[in-house]
């Protein structure tokens, strides 16, 4: 019997990541930006809020099962939705469960708007890579370019950056990373 496929998908071939099992942990175009450029379309959940949209222990079941069973042909575990991942209040409990059971490698891409929190920060340090997307550093580009949720402010996304850039003790991209290059 083939198992039905909620919330991973893949893997896929990826240049930064090898075979990269994607993980979707949010909900379709729940996202605080609605990038131009967004393959998705303009995003019709536009929000800063975090919140469990499913129940983790699901999300972090399926990506366990498909580890144990096909785990030599993934080199990453990633959280890279059709949203942003950060939105998740649960990430960091779905990334420490699925370390604790198979400990995979694990990437996170995020746009960084949610980074001045310390909670997310939090999350974000117990996954191995972090490749965060950040399009400009000046006001006007950044809300024509990611059309933010009109509570972001560009000059709290930049220092979030910073500050997870002082801390984070794992792989950060676009920084070169031994393992992800
Ligand atoms: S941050 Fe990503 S998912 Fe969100 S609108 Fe931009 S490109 Fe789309």
């Amino acid at each position: 019997m083939v198992a039905v496929r909620r919330f991973v998908f893949g893997p896929v071939r990826s240049r930064r990541l090898g075979r990269s099992l994607g993980v979707n942990n949010v909900p379709y175009k729940t996202c605080s930006y609605s990038c131009v450029y967004c393959q998705l379309g303009r995003t019709t959940d536009l929000t800063v809020e975090r919140r469990g949209f499913y129940d983790w222990r699901e999300v972090a079941r399926e990506v366990i099962e498909f580890v144990s069973r096909y785990g030599g042909e993934v080199d990453y575990v990633t959280f890279a939705p059709d949203g942003e991942p950060t939105l998740d209040a649960n990430l960091g409990k779905i990334i420490e469960e699925v370390k604790r059971e198979v400990n995979p490698r694990v990437a996170v891409l995020t746009n960084a708007s949610l980074l001045w929190l310390s909670d997310v920060r939090e999350d974000l340090a117990l996954a191995d890579l972090v490749s965060v997307k950040v399009d400009a550093v000046d006001e006007g580009t950044w809300r024509r370019v990611n059309r933010p949720h009109p509570e972001l402010r560009l000059d709290r996304v930049l220092e979030g950056v910073l500050e997870f850039s002082k801390s984070y003790e794992g792989c950060w991209y676009p920084r070169r990373c031994s393992s992800a290059t």
